[in-house]
């Protein structure tokens, strides 16, 4: 699984991170960002929810 997070776009809303704490963290910017380590794979339903919820739609993740 690939994720990214376009912090253009993101607008530090925290769901992600409440929603995945593994793999999404609030980076210095208040932009979430992507935990280096994180397994994608095995937190893959975690990461489709947050992707569906995002406001702005920042969150692209594919199989
Ligand atoms: S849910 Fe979207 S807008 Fe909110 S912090 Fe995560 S990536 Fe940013």
């Amino acid at each position: 699984m690939r994720v990214k997070v376009n912090k253009e776009a993101c607008i530090g809303c925290e769901l992600c991170v409440s929603m995945c704490p593994k793999v999404f963290k609030l980076g210095e910017d208040g932009k979430s960002e992507l935990i280096e380590q994180a397994d994608f794979d095995k937190n893959s339903d975690c990461i489709d929810q947050a992707q569906a919820s995002c406001p702005v739609a920042a969150i692209v993740a594919e199989k």
